[in-house]
């Protein structure tokens, strides 16, 4: 790796609902695979990556269910850094060096969030993976992504999905008229009520120029692909 080159640099936003392949907890068949996709693109782009924590707790369903909101949030990014875990080793094993950086001290087991050491990691060629969201209840890892892509310099906020493979026009779950879009701007993406990612990580984007790619993890090869810079799924932009 030449430090001194200006790779472009990119933050991936992984949903925790994929590293469970469907199920509570992590699936290593699943987590492997993505890592090696992930570590196929590092010499050619720096990359960040925000896991969320789905496959474990999201904190409005629990509290939907009677847990104090505030504590449940806590739980929810605490499992966000176990996947956080499960990827740094699955990437190791593929050959990629990494760090985990928390928002919630643990030193044992990750660094602290510190914005300007991450960037010192991706110039070195190394991955980091950012866990424990914001640190801060009410918060999504969506909205994570496109705060830490800011703050560490990246120019693209990489939303990798599993089930769907961009933007559309409605839910294509529900509604089969739905149609996939090409590109989308942050306002007309908020107006429409689209749920892809969540508003305020939509929002803070448009405030702050940052472009997005919403895509698809499927078919095998797309996080590759999407990282190296190939225009699959749906631009959104400002
Ligand atoms: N969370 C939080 N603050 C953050 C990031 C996450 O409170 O900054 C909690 C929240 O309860 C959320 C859970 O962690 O439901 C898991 O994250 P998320 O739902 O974003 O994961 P994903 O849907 O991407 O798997």
């Amino acid at each position: 790796i030449d430090e001194n080159s200006t790779r472009r640099r990119v933050l991936l936003k992984l949903s925790g609902e994929a590293f469970g392949g469907g199920q509570l907890g992590v699936n290593p068949d699943v987590v492997s695979q993505i890592a090696r996709e992930i570590a196929a693109a590092v010499d050619q782009v720096e990359i960040a990556i925000v896991v969320g924590g789905g496959n474990f707790f999201r904190g409005a369903e629990l509290s939907q269910r009677g847990m104090d909101r505030g504590r449940a949030d806590y739980m929810g990014m605490l499992g966000t850094v176990m996947n956080a875990l499960a990827l740094q080793d699955f990437l190791e094993q593929a050959g990629a060096a990494t760090r985990v950086q928390s928002a919630i001290s643990m030193t044992q087991v990750a660094e602290p969030y510190i914005p300007r050491r991450a960037v010192r990691h991706m110039e070195k060629g190394r991955i980091v993976i950012f866990g424990a969201g914001a640190g801060l209840p009410y918060f999504s890892t969506d909205t994570v992504a496109a705060q830490r892509a800011l703050e560490t310099g990246c120019t693209e906020v990489l939303v990798a999905k599993n089930g769907v493979d961009g933007v559309y026009t409605a839910d294509p779950r529900t509604d089969p008229t739905a149609t996939r879009i090409d590109h989308i701007t942050y306002m007309d993406a908020l107006q429409r009520g689209l749920k892809v990612v969540d508003s305020t990580a939509f929002s803070l984007c448009m405030d702050n120029g940052m472009d997005m790619r919403v895509f698809g993890m499927e078919p095998a090869g797309n996080v590759t692909r999407a990282l190296v810079g190939e225009p699959i799924g749906t631009r959104v932009s400002v």
